[in-house]
């Protein structure tokens, strides 16, 4: 399908690097195998080389196992072999150096490429914190050029940030290129970092851990320093102890070894002698079950730093600290800032250790704050970076680094529409946001939707508040979208997600007071919402990303096409509160599977949600030619790009004669409960029998039907479904607790 690029939304500069379609992946280890997957996630063709051939097959079956593929067959693309023979880079757009830690080893390495450098070749490092440029001095002009630093995060797949890292000598146009491709090809978040020892994140990241332990060390239990410094500070519930126990004792020990060996200040990574006879007892953390916490059966336990032994953990007592988590991360900080209780202060040393430290540090690490806030948000999850939470306090402290003080006349590090550069020493403007909603009329608008239009007669209907849940407002909206004089309509979902699904609190309410009739009213208008999208006068277009369940699942089944962003969550997932798909679910999968229904009605029955978009298409869910895009940030313009497209000439789709399969269709369900008899609770065969009800069309021959006819056995069963206590116990529990009820 050829679509012309809406105004202002594909203006791209041009290429500036070849396409890079096959990768050589030297070093098949913990992160090698990974990126490995990555690419072949992103539909490359991979060589991915270790010591052996069976070195790299060994680390490729790794990959497999830990689910760094979307789907097992996507290995198929990695092809394992010898860093002996390197003839698979003469083939390869871009090598990825992914060897141990070790500068001789990758110097070396990097010689032997040397020889299969040829224009258009990229060749990026992904070392964790060696120099960059000195990894190819005495290299060939073109190496020198071609080659920088790409730095993946563990794991590759979920974690965000990817640290870029030119030369001296690395050319410009490698280095935007590469931007792009990491960026718009992998999906990732890229940061421009300089060329000094250990980037930004794990520069920063692992000072902060390095201060927090040997604060340990000073006399606070491993309770008391996770206790304040995760969420309080703003940051994940890892804190300092449990990240270090993720991370890996030995692997902590390597990176703060290297900077202690390649920063002036090596002082700031001396980790406390604790970290040693952990690691001489195999006291690692999560790889060899025990670190700073062990599981003991059930219960979680902690290190005595005196002992050397595994204690109960005890809740710590925060006292004036407890009420501020609750509180904006602004005023929890601030009240860390002066706080003076014995944890308090614990908290608030660290809190002014690691800000003054990226603040006397920035100038080496990045061009601007902005790159460095951002490294801390991707790669270590922090909710703010260290020049927002200087700004959330005030840039306060007479004895404050110079970096801050030089900033305190203008007020904050970020101003409006601007930001502090580090190299001019001033505010500069930040480049604008590219959201295609910016220049959007509104068109309508309820508490959970609102209506938009862009440039070009494209509609935007853009699902908002608590988990984007459909409710009658809602559908009340899809029918004057569908009213407007629109080109076409995208439907976008706020918050990272698409939609939960219909309100269920109010399908709970209609069922406690008995009211029937309103629980029709209210299924009825989802199904004429729905067949409103389907038969709409131009082209609907669903843009997926994040949550897609249930009634939100039902919406985008029913429109003329769906764009998804790769990590898409998506499912028909009713059974799992008793019911089945009542808005066209069950409808849409037998307009998809026909009278062969048996591989989507355990799938249904199992209210199962995709792991990722590709499962999700296996299922039916999306189409085979429907994109999937590892970029969730270009999700929203490709379907704005697909629904310009279709509008061309478009034709409204007509309504369809569904296969049925009948009484055999329900027999072959029947007999798939029987087999599953011992996992599946009484409520589930209940469930089942109604599911395969609509999905066969009841009893009788194979025959077709219209899709109101299904239409109206979904509304029949779920009705009867809604008046069954069961189904009942199981919406409430799931709406109290977040989680199923098996009963
Ligand atoms: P790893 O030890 O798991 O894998 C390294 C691989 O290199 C092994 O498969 C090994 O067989 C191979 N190798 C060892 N010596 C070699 C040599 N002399 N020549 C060629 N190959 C050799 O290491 P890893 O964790 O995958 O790290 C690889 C790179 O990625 C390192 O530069 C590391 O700093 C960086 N990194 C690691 C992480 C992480 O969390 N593990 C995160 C980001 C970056």
């Amino acid at each position: 399908m050829s679509m012309p690029p809406l105004s202002g939304l594909t203006e791209m500069p041009p290429q500036v690097l070849p396409p890079i379609r096959r990768v050589a992946v030297l070093g098949a280890g913990v992160m090698g195998a990974q990126i490995a997957a990555l690419a072949a996630n992103a539909g490359l063709e991979v060589d991915l080389l270790d010591l052996t051939a069976e070195l790299a097959a060994a680390g490729l079956a790794r990959a497999l196992q830990s689910r760094a593929f979307f789907l097992p067959q996507f290995a198929g693309r990695v092809h394992p072999g010898s860093l002996d023979d390197l003839s698979c880079v003469g083939r390869a757009d871009w090598v990825v150096e992914a060897i141990v830690e070790d500068l001789r080893a990758k110097q070396a390495l990097l010689a032997r490429l040397d020889e299969w450098v040829r224009p258009g070749l990229v060749v990026s490092t992904n070392t964790s914190g060696l120099g960059i440029a000195q990894m190819v001095a005495g290299r060939s002009a073109a190496l020198v050029r071609q080659f920088l630093g790409v730095h993946f995060f563990n794991p590759p797949r979920q974690m965000k940030l990817v640290e870029l890292i030119p030369g001296a000598g690395t050319d410009p146009q490698v280095t935007e290129g590469m931007r792009r491709f990491v960026e718009e090809v992998l999906g990732k978040g890229v940061v421009r970092c300089l060329d000094t020892p250990n980037f930004i994140a794990n520069r920063l990241g692992i000072f902060a851990l390095a201060d927090m332990l040997r604060r340990l060390e000073a006399g606070f239990t491993v309770a008391e320093i996770d206790a304040v410094s995760g969420p309080l500070l703003g940051r994940p519930r890892s804190a300092t102890l449990r990240l270090c126990d993720l991370i890996g004792l030995d692997t902590l020990a390597h990176v703060a070894g290297t900077a202690r060996q390649l920063l002036p200040e090596s002082e700031a990574f001396v980790l406390p002698s604790f970290i040693e006879q952990m690691r001489e007892r195999g006291l690692l953390g999560e790889k060899s079950r025990s670190g700073f916490y062990r599981k003991e059966g059930d219960r979680l336990q902690a290190l005595n730093l005196q002992t050397l032994n595994y204690e109960d953990l005890e809740p710590v007592a925060l006292g004036d600290l407890e009420t501020l988590s609750r509180l904006p991360l602004g005023e929890r900080v601030r009240a860390v800032w002066s706080a003076t209780d014995r944890l308090g202060a614990l908290a608030g040393d660290h809190l002014r250790a690691v800000l003054a430290y990226a603040a006397e540090h920035a100038a080496e690490m990045a061009p601007g704050v902005e790159a460095i806030d951002q490294a801390m948000r991707w790669g270590f999850n922090w909710e703010a970076g260290p020049f927002e939470l200087w700004d959330l306090l005030g840039l306060p402290g007479e004895a404050a680094p110079a970096l801050v003080r030089e900033v305190r006349p203008a007020g904050r590090f970020y101003l409006p529409g601007k930001v502090y550069s580090l190299d001019e020493g001033r505010h500069l403007p930040r480049p604008g946001d590219s959201d295609p909603l910016a220049a959007s009329r509104e068109l309508g608008q309820t508490a959970n939707a609102v209506l938009l239009e862009i440039e070009g007669g494209i509609g935007v209907l853009v699902l908002q508040g608590k988990l984007n849940v459909i409710n009658t407002q809602t559908l009340e909206l899809v029918h004057r979208a569908v009213a407007q004089p629109l080109r076409g309509l995208v439907l976008w979902g706020r918050g990272g997600l698409f939609s939960a699904g219909a309100d269920l609190k109010h399908i709970a309410g209609l069922c406690a007071n008995r009211d029937w009739a309103g629980l029709a009213t209210f299924l009825r208008a989802f199904q004429e919402a729905i067949m409103a999208l389907r038969f709409a006068p131009f082209p609907v277009v669903a843009a997926l990303r994040g949550l897609t369940l249930g009634g939100g699942a039902e919406f985008s089944l029913a429109v003329r096409g769906r764009v998804a962003a790769a990590e898409l969550r998506m499912g028909l997932v009713e059974a799992r509160v008793g019911l089945i798909p009542g808005a066209g679910g069950c409808k849409e999968m037998v307009r998809r599977f026909g009278a062969c229904i048996d591989e989507v009605f355990p799938i249904l029955l199992e209210g199962r949600t995709s792991e990722n978009a590709h499962q999700a298409r296996q299922w039916g869910f999306l189409g085979g030619e429907e994109p999937v895009l590892l970029n969730e940030e270009a999700v929203l313009t490709r379907a704005l790009e697909m629904a310009a497209g279709l509008a061309q000439g478009y034709q409204p789709c007509q309504p369809a004669r569904l296969e049925v399969a009948g009484s055999a269709g329900l027999e072959g369900c029947r007999r798939w409960l029987a087999d599953h008899g011992n996992t599946l609770s009484p409520h589930d065969l209940e469930v089942g029998e109604a599911l395969a009800q609509v999905l066969c069309g009841g009893d009788g021959p194979a025959r077709t039907l219209s899709e109101q006819e299904v239409l109206d056995l979904e509304r029949e069963q779920f009705l009867r479904l809604c008046g069954s206590p069961a189904t009942q116990a199981r919406i409430d529990h799931i709406l109290k607790t977040g989680k199923p009820l098996k009963n």
